[in-house]
């Protein structure tokens, strides 16, 4: 018999999974809250259980871990990065970052990605599978035992692509928010996408507070297609149309992500025709300047050719950061990991 993956049911799920065991309401709780609020990584954990109940579960259950492989800590601003093992042979990695606010995660949705965008060190090695909803659960979890801290913010901008893993994501946002579980606030959630329209509708529609990222890193067709194949599928006017939808269904700001490229698209034609683009749209711009990936040959663009594209943005009225760099000594950028294991 395959034994259930435990940390991806929710409370109606979990209470139906348990009715063979005939438990009092209250043990329910106490099982749910070891899951999700605690997240233990093993039945024995769960101490306040009768230990026939503990084997019981263990017999009937599963609980998906992560082991971790490989951790570096930055020297430079404290960044841990994680490359953990999920079963033999798979690697999947996330970023924990401290800031002012708290401690925020950046996790992996996929193994690998099947987006192909040339910068990106995900794209390596291809696409393996979709990650479980638990399995994104215990990205968390393993790190917040390992620093004995609690996580408030998370960012799904790790290796792969969320809205190519939908059903998986949607399940992870019910059980991550959940009151009885980690509680962490939809406000605290940011989703990153390439941009895949129909999902974007979709996700519109369902009204669920969480930020969303659209990775748009050029104006032009012919230059996103370019460096991103996905752009073939949904032009950016298609792309925008979803991203206005997306505004207007939540009255949530987009934050429009672009990966500034030296030569490649930071020109002045660029930095004015992203401003017609998002001109009265609901929306903020974050220019990352482009990490160096040891297989790709893109350099970041220099200071003053940001510091030029930036203005333009300003001048025409739009609201602008430039990300800060965290973690440049530990290979913190998405994939770059886990792409040097394989
Ligand atoms: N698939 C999603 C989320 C994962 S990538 C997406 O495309 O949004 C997270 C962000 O990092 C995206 O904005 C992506 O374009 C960006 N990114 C990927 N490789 C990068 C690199 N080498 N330098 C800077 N940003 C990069």
């Amino acid at each position: 018999m395959i034994s259930t993956d435990i940390r991806s049911l929710n409370y109606n799920e979990l209470s139906e999974a348990l009715e063979g065991y005939s438990l009092a309401k209250f043990r329910i709780g106490q099982i749910y809250s070891w899951l999700y609020e605690k997240g233990v990584l093993d039945f024995d954990e769960m101490t306040n259980l009768p230990k026939p109940l503990r084997e019981n579960l263990k017999k009937d259950f599963t609980i998906k871990n992560c082991r971790i492989d490989v951790k570096q800590k930055s020297k430079i601003d404290g960044t841990v990065k994680y490359l953990y093992e999920l079963d033999e042979g798979e690697y999947v990695e996330c970023v924990v970052m401290k800031y002012k606010y708290g401690y925020s995660i950046c996790i992996s949705t996929q193994l690998g990605c099947k987006m192909g965008c040339k910068f990106c060190a995900s794209a390596i090695g291809g696409f393996k599978r979709n990650l479980t909803a638990s399995e994104m659960l215990s990205e968390i979890y393993t790190a917040m035992h390992d620093l004995d801290v609690r996580i408030s913010h998370i960012v799904l901008m790790g290796t792969g692509e969320p809205l190519d893993n939908y059903v998986n994501v949607r399940r992870f946002l019910e059980l991550v928010t959940d009151e009885k579980g980690l509680n962490i606030s939809m406000r605290h959630i940011s989703l990153s996408t390439c941009g895949i329209v129909p999902a974007i509708y979709k996700l519109a529609d369902e009204k669920l507070g969480l930020t969303l990222s659209v990775s748009l890193h050029a104006p032009f067709d012919e230059l996103r297609s370019r460096t991103m194949p996905v752009n073939d599928k949904w032009h950016i006017a298609e792309l925008m149309e979803a991203c206005k939808y997306y505004t207007e269904k939540t009255s949530r700001r987009i934050s429009f992500e672009y990966a500034m490229i030296s030569g490649v698209n930071d020109s002045r034609e660029c930095a004015e025709r992203l401003s017609e683009l998002l001109k009265g749209m609901l929306c903020h711009v974050n220019l990352i300047p482009v990490n160096n990936v040891r297989e790709n040959s893109f350099t970041k663009s220099n200071d003053k050719s940001i510091k030029s594209f930036m203005d333009i943005l300003e001048k025409n009225g739009l609201t602008v950061t430039v990300r800060r760099t965290l973690g440049s000594d530990i290979d913190a950028s998405c994939g770059q990991l886990r792409a040097k294991k394989l």
